[in-house]
């Protein structure tokens, strides 16, 4: 009997373990994306896009497709999803697992001011030089509400029609970005401090590498809670999960 995974996608790690499952026999995936960037890379086997309306819309959607495990790749910040997985599972007692990736630690030479949520990251922001925000086009608001500092946010994406922007600046590109790319820009902008999450992984610390060798602060906001169910560090340790309930499956 076919095993049928769903991955909650929209990281690094959705990507690398729908592609090492590609090939393997007796297994059929989806990758569900949230929607939110407008263009993203392929990806092996089938994929949906949007909400499933809450958890009772994630539980139904679960045993209407017979799904037979979750893992839950969605970035670390994404903590409505992950809540609603757990939920979901328990209520259908689909198995689930969570792939969350270990956050960033400063190390030496690093100048961190830790936030709580995104607003103190705000408030925390220095009136005096150029503040660049790598936080998400949709984390602008307690920035562009500011009447003083000078900011320049990278996106992906444009904002939507309407947003307020206040004192941003736009910067639109796609990671990953390289080193070398990331002290151009710091030196172009003239870039004095760094807000960003705490995301973790190897895709977007070029920036932090280059705070350091520029002796400026970073605002680092910090995770929300982690889920309280299993959950494991890295993709091979996904793997190996799957093995085993695939085993269980036959
Ligand atoms: P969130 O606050 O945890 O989720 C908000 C709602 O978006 C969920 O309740 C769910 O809607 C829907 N959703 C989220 N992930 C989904 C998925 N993979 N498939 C289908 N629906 C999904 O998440 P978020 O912080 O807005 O992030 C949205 C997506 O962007 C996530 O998939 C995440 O992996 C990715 N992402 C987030 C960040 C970040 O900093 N937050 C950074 C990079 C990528 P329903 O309740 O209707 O099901």
């Amino acid at each position: 009997m076919t095993f049928r995974l769903l991955i909650l996608g929209g990281s690094a790690e959705a990507f690398a373990l729908a592609n090492a499952l590609a090939h393997r026999p007796g297994l059929e995936m989806i990758t569900s994306f949230a929607g939110r960037t407008k263009t993203r890379r392929p990806v092996p086997g089938k994929t949906r896009i949007g909400g499933f309306g809450g958890p009772a819309g994630l539980a139904a959607y679960l045993e209407r497709e017979a799904i037979d495990a979750v893992v839950d790749a969605t970035h670390p910040f994404a903590s409505r999803i992950k809540a609603n997985a757990e939920t979901a599972a328990q209520q259908t007692g689909t198995a689930l697992l969570h792939i969350l990736r270990p956050p960033w630690q400063p190390g030496k030479g690093d100048d961190w001011l830790i936030a709580a949520d995104m607003r103190e990251a705000a408030r925390m922001a220095p009136e005096a030089g150029q503040t660049f925000l790598t936080v998400g086009r949709t984390e602008l608001a307690p920035f562009a509400a500011r009447e003083n500092g000078e900011f320049l946010a990278r996106i992906i994406d444009p904002p939507e029609d309407g947003t307020k922007l206040g004192r941003i600046k736009l910067l639109q590109a796609r990671g990953p970005f390289r080193l070398e790319d990331e002290r151009k820009l710091f030196a172009e902008h003239a870039i004095t401090c760094l807000v960003t999450k705490n995301s973790g992984g190897t895709a977007a610390n070029d920036k932090l590498t280059v705070a350091r060798e520029r002796g400026i602060p970073v605002i680092m906001v910090a995770r929300p809670a982690p889920p309280q169910g299993k959950t494991v560090a890295a993709v091979d340790e996904a793997l190996a999960w799957l093995e085993e309930r695939l085993h269980e499956h036959v």
